[in-house]
């Protein structure tokens, strides 16, 4: 009965390793999935988990029972408040609802499954472009997708005039996908200055802030600054809604770990809000799994844990800086046509070099790096040591 069906493409993502895994050369590099890899390419398990992992373990009263639907409850509380602050008004007030959720993936559909069903806009406006998974998750939650305009390839930084124009022209109340910073793919994000500027024209047209904040930690190397914006639309008092995850900044990519928070204007509407959520949550999955958020909660209630991962993130964050640096100065030591400043210039994981899908393909064909079409590398992939063999390759690419 099946067989009529279509050979699906791969993800445009996961292709990417499908590729390289597929690729016998020893020189190959994957440079195209966003997940951290330490100097000598190899996957990593911060010291701070193994830790908090062995305490779960010692501890025998633990049992494997189902979670709530709304998942542990410690870990929301303890989510909310490394995403709001631990003195936000918002928490004190008892009018955030926070739910866990299977990682960013999961909590971003959780949110925009609620907003289809409970909202009285059924549009989000995503940026052009993002994250390929973004059109996807929100299509199927059954919301309307639209772009605003966010990335301006001759400059390769922000589109500020045409994002201010874009979501001016909204329809009142439109739901507005907001990346908590570090943007995928582009690594542009806003300055303090331009966030005022977009929470002033988004509160004053009833826009619906949703943000995605999948690299808290990995923009700054701090927590607190990376999720500034986020705490500016909160402290105005306004709703909002929040996807988190733990993939890459605690590295527990494949724990699918997040959580999902709106902030209510009122403590009585919050809990109004978290008994619909978990409408949503039931027939979806019931409920979420347990190793992950507990791996969570152990490390953000211990002070001397979670002083512990701040250093082991900045770390994470730091290698990052370095390689941008390094791929700079090798391709300004090859002289390589262009201005390759942007690759200092952006932010978080990713640089979105600017290569387009013909040099791409002629890199990996020819040089066994790969990354995705749209010209997006991912720095969590590189080391020193691959850093000439990658501006070999750029190098032959521009100048072929
Ligand atoms: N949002 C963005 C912008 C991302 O880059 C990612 C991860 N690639 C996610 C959300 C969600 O990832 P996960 O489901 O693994 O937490």
């Amino acid at each position: 009965v099946f067989a009529h069906l279509v050979q699906a493409p791969e993800d445009p993502i996961l292709g990417v390793t499908v590729a390289y895994n597929k690729d016998p050369s020893p020189i190959k590099l994957n440079l195209g999935v966003g997940a951290y890899r330490t100097e000598e390419g190899k996957p990593l398990v911060l010291n701070v988990v193994r830790k908090a992992e062995q305490q779960l373990i010692n501890d025998k009263s633990r049992i494997k029972e189902y979670l709530p639907i709304v998942g542990l409850v410690e870990f929301n509380k303890l989510s909310a408040k490394l995403i709001l602050g631990a003195d936000s008004p918002a928490i004190r007030e008892n009018r955030v609802t926070t739910v866990e959720c299977l990682s960013g993936t999961g909590s971003l559909r959780v949110g925009g499954e609620f907003l289809a069903k409970h909202y009285h806009q059924k549009t989000i406006y995503i940026t052009q472009p993002t994250w390929g998974n973004h059109p996807k998750i929100f299509t199927l939650a059954g919301l309307t997708v639209k772009t605003y305009r966010y990335y301006d390839p001759s400059t390769q930084g922000l589109n500020f005039q045409g994002l201010l124009e874009d979501l001016g022209a909204a329809p009142p109340g439109s739901i507005v996908l907001l990346h908590a910073c570090a943007h995928n793919p582009t690594g542009v994000d806003p300055t303090i200055q331009q966030w005022e500027q977009i929470r002033k024209l988004m509160r004053s047209k009833g826009l619906m802030p949703f943000f995605d904040s999948a690299y808290q930690g990995f923009a700054s190397g701090s927590l607190d600054t990376d999720a500034k914006p986020i705490r500016m639309f909160v402290a105005d008092g306004g709703e909002c809604l929040i996807a988190q995850s733990y993939a890459k900044n605690m590295g527990l990519y494949g724990e699918r770990v997040g959580a999902l928070s709106i902030v209510c204007k009122s403590a009585e509407v919050a809990v109004k809000v978290e008994s619909q959520l978990k409408l949503v949550i039931r027939p979806m999955y019931s409920s979420p799994p347990i190793h992950g958020a507990s791996i969570v909660a152990v490390i953000l209630r211990d002070r001397n844990l979670f002083n512990e991962w701040t250093l082991e993130l900045k770390a994470m964050a730091d290698r990052i800086i370095s390689m941008r640096k390094q791929l700079f100065e090798a391709l300004r030591a090859r002289g390589t046509p262009g201005d390759w400043s942007h690759i200092i210039k952006q932010i978080g994981m990713f640089t979105f070099t600017g290569l387009n899908p013909a040099q791409v393909s002629f890199m990996t064909k020819e040089y066994h790096i790969y990354m995705t079409s749209d010209g997006r590398i991912s720095m969590a992939g590189l080391s020193s040591k691959t850093v000439p063999h990658l501006a070999d390759s750029i190098h032959a690419a521009v100048t072929k």
